[in-house]
């Protein structure tokens, strides 16, 4: 008896097999090919740096990111929370969010509230995007402040 050859589809953006877990319930990617768990995290993905989480990349509107103080003095915006109302909301995509080119047309200020987050490796972050779960966490503060004032 011939033994049939077992195929195992692959990640359709980085041809690796895909794990037994990868194939339960797979993350199907642009293609509407099934892909792998860390491409997904890569591309469709982002670690809000306040919970530690990954979340998807949500669209215009419920996009939000944050400045720092140092951030906001040189682009000349308040720093804070901002929701990205519009796309594209900053220029030169390459590299990250970089806040000299935030386009202050297409965003609104949603929290004053001022982030001091470190990266790994010790320094500031000063901009960076953040969960809608974090964004409603510092928006309710706001609200706590203001009831107290
Ligand atoms: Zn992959
Ligand atoms: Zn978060």
């Amino acid at each position: 008896m011939k033994k049939k050859a077992a195929i195992k589809p692959t990640c359709d953006y980085c041809y690796k097999p895909l794990e037994d877990e990868e194939l339960e319930n797979p993350y199907i990617g642009e293609n509407d090919e099934p892909v792998c768990d860390d491409c997904w995290r890569e591309k469709h993905q982002f670690l809000c740096p306040v919970c530690q989480g990954y979340h998807d990349e949500q669209p215009e509107g419920e996009t939000f990111f944050f400045i720092t103080s140092d951030a906001g003095k040189e682009q000349g915006m308040l720093p804070g929370i901002y929701r990205a109302n519009r796309f594209p909301f900053f220029r030169g995509a390459l590299g990250g969010l970089g806040p000299s080119y935030i386009e202050e047309d297409n965003v609104s200020l949603v929290s004053s509230s001022i982030l001091h987050i470190s990266s790994e490796g010790g320094e500031e972050i000063e901009a960076d995007f953040i969960c809608g779960g974090c964004v409603q966490a510092y928006i309710a503060v706001d609200a706590e402040i203001a009831a107290l004032q």
